[in-house]
């Protein structure tokens, strides 16, 4: 038997990351927390490295980091400690670091995961604002270092296990005419846009199947989360944006589907639990138990299907707009949604207002070729400017 498999989690504190420390807890013998990272959560990162001992953790916050060092010394737990996005960026590449779990939210994610990819490293991909922002860029470091890309995103996750093993030199290879993309439509699904206009972040992150992180909990709400994984799901499997379809399920346990030429339809199917897709990807091509009770389908009696309201969740059309668009556009979709989405979870912004304050970004900033990263973290710093200013104009009038 072969030693376990070193695993470095970016973003170890949050909602994906305490998932994926649960399925490792559930294999010693297979996999080892080597590595753990979080932003700013002292308190968190210490009981962890308590509990755990992994080799290496790591702060984005340089003072946490002080802190954090300060307190294992103490404790005498030989955890060695880094500091900042460059300490983020150096544990994705560790050489004893054999996978990385991509688990920041956000564009905070796109150092270090573009690191691990660069490095070669078994990546599993949560972190679909690095994809979003920077996919031509990232897919190619994939390919040039020879790392291994492993989706997490339940949906993407689905595709990858509903596709054949050729997939990844290109769909129309092996005969598939659409991917389509499930979502729940969110906590807002029967809504009317007049009802949608005074909802507090707490009923916004009441996600009806999934628990989650607040950022993408209020993602699902706008449907801004689908319009993400369709850009996602484009550079994943190299699928033209006609070829991805949404389709809104509202129980979350059809959690995909590839349709064939032939007519074939295939799915993926089991409870709305992320470890699943964490213990797919973790084990590949292997399967090991994850936590995860059998789905018990004739007591789930219906699954339903409906098509997307693009009136009401602008932000799905959007996604194909901004495809369309090419270059930064993807940079500067995904920068003002994380702006807007801020000051909706601060109270400073109407949820009905986020996609305007995306819609306005996209229209003043101009997107332009993406050469390289440089190129992509200047579309996101002038993204974020017109979006802040925005989003504090909008509330300003309407308050
Ligand atoms: P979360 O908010 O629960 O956790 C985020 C983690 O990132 C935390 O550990 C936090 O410390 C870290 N972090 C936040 N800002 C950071 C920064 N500036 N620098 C360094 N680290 C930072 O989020 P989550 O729900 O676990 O989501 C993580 C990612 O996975 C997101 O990209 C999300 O879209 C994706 N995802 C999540 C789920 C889910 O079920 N939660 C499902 C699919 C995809
Ligand atoms: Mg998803």
């Amino acid at each position: 038997m072969s030693a376990p498999a070193n695993v470095a989690i970016l973003g170890a504190t949050g909602s994906i990351g305490r998932s994926t420390l649960d399925v490792i807890a559930r294999h010693p013998d297979r996999f080892r927390a080597y590595a753990l990272t979080a932003n700013t959560q002292v308190d968190e990162l210490f009981e962890l490295c308590v509990a755990l001992r992994p080799p290496l953790a790591a702060l984005a916050d340089a003072r946490a980091a002080d802190t954090l060092r300060a307190r294992l010394a103490a404790a005498a737990v030989p955890t060695e400690v880094f500091a900042g996005a460059a300490g983020l960026v150096a544990l994705a590449q560790w050489p004893e670091v054999d996978a990385v779990m991509a688990a920041i939210v956000g564009a905070a994610g796109l150092a270090p995961t573009l690191g691990a990819a660069r490095a070669g490293k078994k990546l599993l991909l949560a972190n679909k604002e690095a994809l979003v922002m920077a996919g031509p860029i990232f897919m190619a470091a994939v390919r040039a270092s020879g790392a291994q890309l492993l989706p997490i995103d339940s949906e993407h996750n689905a595709i990858f296990q509903c596709l054949p093993p050729r997939a990844s030199s290109g769909l129309a290879d092996c005969g598939v005419r659409r991917i389509l993309l499930t979502g729940s439509g969110g906590p807002f699904r029967t809504r009317s846009l007049a009802e949608l206009a005074g909802v507090t972040p707490d009923e916004a992150c009441a996600h009806p199947n999934w628990s989650m992180g607040r950022k993408i909990s209020v993602d699902s709400a706008t449907m801004m989360n689908k319009a993400l994984e369709i850009i996602e799901a484009h550079w994943l499997f190299r699928a033209p944006p006609a070829q991805i379809e949404v389709v809104v399920h509202p129980q979350s346990v059809v959690h995909s589907m590839v349709e064939y030429a032939d007519g074939s339809v295939i799915a993926q199917l089991g409870h709305p639990d992320m470890r699943t897709p964490i213990a797919q990807a973790l084990a590949y091509p292997d399967r090991v138990e994850a936590g995860v009770p059998s789905l018990d389908l004739g007591r789930l009696g219906a699954l339903t299907f409906e098509a997307p309201d693009f009136a009401r969740f602008r932000a799905l059309a959007l996604a194909y707009d901004v495809l369309a668009a090419g270059g930064t556009a993807p940079a500067i979709f995904n920068a003002a949604n994380e702006v807007a989405v801020a000051a909706f979870l601060r109270g400073t912004l109407p949820f009905a207002r986020i996609t305007d304050v995306i819609e306005a970004a996209l229209a003043g900033v101009p997107a332009a070729a993406a050469a390289n990263v440089e190129d992509i973290l200047e579309a996101d710093r002038r993204a974020r400017e017109a979006a802040s200013a925005n989003a504090g104009r909008r509330f300003a009038r309407s308050a």
